[in-house]
C-alpha cells in the first residue's frame, strides 16, 4: 500500500517553471492543480489533449445534428427555410469539420515512445 510518487522534478505546463514534486500550486504563474505526471508524461499530456478534442469534436456533431433537427422541424412548420437557422446548421458543420481536422493532425502528432526514423 505505498503510495509511491516519482522524486524527479517536473516544469510547469502552462510557464515551463520548474515545480518540486507534489506541488499543486505553481510558484511560477500561480496555476492549480499541476500535476506532477501530466508535466512529465508527453504522452499522457498528448493523450487527454487528444480525448479534450474529441469531446469537443463529438460534442460539436450532436449540436450540429440537433439544430439540423430544429431547422427541419422549422422548416416543415413555416414552409421556408430560416436563414438564421440554416446558418447555425453551417456554422456547426464546419466547427464540426474543424474540430475533427484538430483531432486528426493531434492523432498524427502523437510522441515516440520509441525512436524511429523521423
Ligand atoms: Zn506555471
Amino acid at each position: 500500500m505505498s503510495d509511491a510518487k516519482p522524486n524527479f522534478s517536473t516544469t510547469c505546463p502552462d510557464c515551463g517553471h520548474e515545480l518540486p514534486p507534489e506541488t499543486e500550486v505553481c510558484p511560477g504563474c500561480g496555476k492549480t492543480n499541476v500535476s506532477a505526471e501530466f508535466a512529465s508524461d508527453p504522452w499522457s499530456k498528448w493523450s487527454k489533449a487528444g480525448n479534450a478534442l474529441k469531446t469537443k469534436w463529438v460534442a460539436s456533431v450532436v449540436a450540429f445534428w440537433v439544430s439540423m433537427a430544429v431547422m427541419l422541424i422549422v422548416y416543415f412548420v413555416e414552409k421556408k427555410l430560416n436563414l438564421i437557422l440554416a446558418s447555425i446548421v453551417l456554422g456547426m458543420m464546419l466547427i464540426g469539420v474543424w474540430l475533427k481536422t484538430r483531432y486528426q493532425l493531434h492523432q498524427r502528432a502523437e510522441p515516440n515512445k520509441h525512436t524511429e526514423n523521423a
